[in-house]
C-alpha cells in the first residue's frame, strides 16, 4: 500500500527538493504529470513547452533510477485528466494514497488549485531560495521603500559571497557603474551552449510541434539543456567565455547577437536544473583565481542572490492581487507588433522577432525596448504581463509579474522602482546599434521621421505630471521640459497624440 503521493512541478526539477527530502522512496509515489492546464493557462511559446517537458521526462527517468517509484503522466496519455489536482485524485484511486506532499509552487494560481484539491496537500516550503518568505517579510517590515540594492547587502552578509570579513570585496558593493559599456565593432560574442537534442527531446519537440505548432513561437533549431549535466556544462561554458565580458557589455544591445555576453541560465536556473549556490560560487571561483574581473562577478551575483531573490520576495510579499496592478489606468491594447515584429521601430522589431525565434531576450532588451516602449504608450500592464509570461522561457509568474508589472510598467505605484523605466531613443542609440538601421531618426524630435521614443517620453511625463514631478529623481526630466518653448511642447505633445491615433487605429508605426 502506497503511503503518500510526491508531487513533482515542472519547475521543480531539483534533487534537493523540500518535497523529495521529507519522502521515502520505500514507501511513496512521486507524481509527475504533463497537463494541458499548465500548457494553456497562457498560450506559451512552444520551445518552452518542449524545454519543461523534456526536462521533466528526463528527471522522471532520472528519480527512477535513484530508488523512486514514479508516476509519469504523458500529455497525450488518453487516461490524462489535463490538469494537476485531476492527476492526483486519479493517483490516490490508484494506488490507494490518501495524502500529498508537495514543495509550495511558484504562483499562487497553482497553491489555490493545490488547495482546492480533495486528496489533502501538505506544502513544504521551497527553501531552494536564498531567503524564504518570513525572512523576507522580516526585511521589508518598517521599510517605507523596498530598495533592491539594500536587500542585496543583507544576502552578500548572510552568504559570505565575494566578501572580505563583513566589508565587500574590492571595497565597493556594487560596480553597476562599470558595467554599461557600449559593444564596439566586430565584437564576437560566444554565445550559449548549445546541446543538441537527443531521442526524448526530439519526441517531446514532435508532441509539441503537433499539439501546439501553430501557437506563436518558433521549435526550430532547438538547443536548450534539459538535464542537470547539460545545465551544469552551460554554466561551466559561460563562466568561461562569456562571463569574464558580462559586467562590460551587459547592458549593450547589437542587432543579430541576441544574446551578447548573458549567462542564458535562467530557464535552468529556474526549472530547478541549477541552484542559486552553485552558479554563485562559480562565478566567485573564476574571480578569486583572477580570470574574470570584480565588475563582472559581482554584478552576476548580483542579479542572482539580489534580484532574482528579490523579486521572489516581493511577489509573496504583496499578494495574488499584484499581477493585476495598474496605478498609472493605462489601458491602452497591445499592438499587433508585438507579435508580428511588423514596425519601423528598428529596434522592438529586433526584439520582437529574437524572442519569438528564442523564447528570450536579455534584461535591457525587455526592459529599454519593449517594456519601454509599452509604459511611454500606456499599454494595460495586464496585457503587457500576460504577453511577457507567453514569450519567455524562463516565464513563471513569481519572476515575470515583478519585473514587468513592477519593475517595467510601474503598475505597481513604485514597490519595485523607485522612479519609472522610461527613456527617449537617445538611451537605445547609446547601448545598442538599432538606431543605424532604423526607418526612424533618432536624432530627430519632432516632424517627419521623428523617433517614437522621443515623442512618447515627453508624453508620458507630461500626463503623468502630477504624480512624478515631486520624485526628486525625475526633478531634472521635468525641468528640461519646462524649458523648452510653449511651440516646441505643443508640438510634441500634438505629434505624440498622433502617433498614438496610428497606433490605436492599427496603422502601422
Ligand atoms: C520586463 C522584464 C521581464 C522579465 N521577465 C523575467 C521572467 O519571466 N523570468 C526571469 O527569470 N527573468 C525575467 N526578467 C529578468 C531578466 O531579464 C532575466 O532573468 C534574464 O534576461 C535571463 O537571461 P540570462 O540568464 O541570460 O540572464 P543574465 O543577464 O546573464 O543574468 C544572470 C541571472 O540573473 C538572474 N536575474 C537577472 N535579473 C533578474 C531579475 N530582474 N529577476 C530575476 N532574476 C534575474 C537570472 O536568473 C539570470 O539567469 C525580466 C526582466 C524584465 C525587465
Ligand atoms: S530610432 Fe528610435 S525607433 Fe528607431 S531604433 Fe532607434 S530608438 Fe528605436
Amino acid at each position: 500500500m502506497v503511503s503518500r503521493l510526491i508531487l513533482v512541478l515542472g519547475d521543480q526539477l531539483s534533487d534537493d527538493l523540500s518535497a523529495l527530502r521529507e519522502a521515502s522512496k520505500e514507501t511513496d509515489v512521486v507524481v509527475m504529470a504533463e497537463v494541458q492546464a499548465e500548457t494553456d493557462y497562457v498560450p506559451h511559446h512552444p520551445r518552452k513547452i518542449a524545454f519543461l517537458f523534456a526536462a521533466m521526462r528526463k528527471f522522471a527517468a532520472h528519480l527512477k533510477t535513484e530508488g523512486w517509484s514514479v508516476r509519469y503522466t504523458c500529455l497525450d496519455d488518453a487516461e490524462n485528466t489535463q490538469s494537476i489536482p485531476g492527476e492526483l485524485i486519479r493517483a490516490a484511486e490508484a494506488t490507494g494514497a490518501e495524502e500529498v506532499i508537495a514543495t509550495e509552487p511558484g504562483e499562487f494560481r497553482l497553491i489555490s488549485a493545490l488547495e482546492e484539491c480533495p486528496v489533502p496537500v501538505h506544502l513544504f516550503p521551497d527553501d531552494r531560495f536564498l531567503c524564504s518568505h518570513t525572512e523576507f517579510e522580516g526585511w521589508a517590515e518598517g521599510r517605507k521603500e523596498l530598495r533592491m540594492e539594500w536587500f542585496y547587502r543583507e544576502m552578500r552578509r548572510k552568504t559570505g559571497l565575494m566578501m572580505e570579513g563583513d566589508k565587500p570585496a574590492g571595497g565597493k558593493w556594487n560596480y553597476d557603474h562599470d558595467n554599461r559599456k557600449r559593444a564596439p565593432k566586430g565584437l564576437a560574442p560566444p554565445g550559449p551552449l548549445r546541446h543538441a537534442p537527443d531521442k526524448m527531446t526530439r519526441d517531446v519537440i514532435e508532441l509539441v510541434r503537433a499539439r501546439f505548432g501553430n501557437r506563436w513561437g518558433s521549435l526550430d533549431d532547438f538547443w536548450f539543456a534539459t538535464t542537470r549535466e547539460e545545465a551544469q556544462a552551460s554554466l561551466a561554458h559561460f563562466v568561461e567565455h562569456s562571463l569574464p565580458t558580462f559586467g562590460d557589455y551587459q547592458d549593450a544591445m547589437v542587432a543579430g547577437e541576441p544574446f551578447m555576453f548573458h549567462a542564458l541560465l535562467s530557464p535552468y536556473i529556474n526549472a530547478g536544473l541549477l541552484g542559486w549556490r552553485e552558479v554563485c560560487e562559480a562565478a566567485e571561483a573564476a574571480w578569486s583565481k583572477g580570470d574574470v574581473p570584480i565588475n563582472a562577478a559581482e554584478g552576476f551575483i548580483r542579479q542572482i542572490i539580489g534580484w532574482r531573490e528579490y523579486i521572489r520576495g516581493v511577489y509573496f510579499l504583496e499578494g495574488p492581487d499584484y499581477p493585476t496592478r495598474n496605478e498609472l489606468g493605462a489601458t491602452r491594447a497591445l499592438p499587433d507588433f508585438y507579435w508580428d515584429g511588423d514596425t519601423d521601430m528598428a529596434c522592438v522589431s529586433e526584439v520582437v522577432r529574437t524572442t519569438m525565434a528564442e523564447a528570450y531576450a536579455h534584461h535591457i532588451q525587455r526592459l529599454m525596448v519593449t517594456g519601454n516602449f509599452a509604459l511611454l504608450a500606456g499599454l494595460d500592464p495586464g496585457q503587457v504581463s500576460e504577453w511577457y509570461l507567453v514569450v519567455y522561457a524562463d516565464a513563471y509568474e513569481w519572476v515575470e509579474a515583478p519585473n514587468v508589472v513592477g519593475m517595467s510598467q510601474f503598475a505597481d505605484g513604485g514597490v519595485v522602482a523607485s522612479k519609472p523605466y522610461v527613456s527617449g531613443g537617445n538611451y537605445i542609440n547609446k547601448m545598442s546599434d538599432y538606431c543605424k538601421g532604423c526607418a526612424y531618426s533618432v536624432s530627430t524630435k519632432t516632424g517627419d521621421g521623428a523617433c517614437p521614443f522621443n515623442l512618447l517620453y515627453w508624453d508620458f511625463l507630461n500626463r503623468h505630471r502630477a504624480r512624478f514631478e515631486g520624485n526628486p529623481r525625475m526633478a531634472q526630466m521635468y525641468r528640461t521640459w519646462d524649458r523648452m518653448d510653449e511651440d516646441r511642447r505643443e508640438t510634441v505633445l500634438a505629434e505624440a497624440g498622433a502617433l498614438l491615433d496610428r497606433l490605436d487605429a492599427g496603422q502601422r508605426i
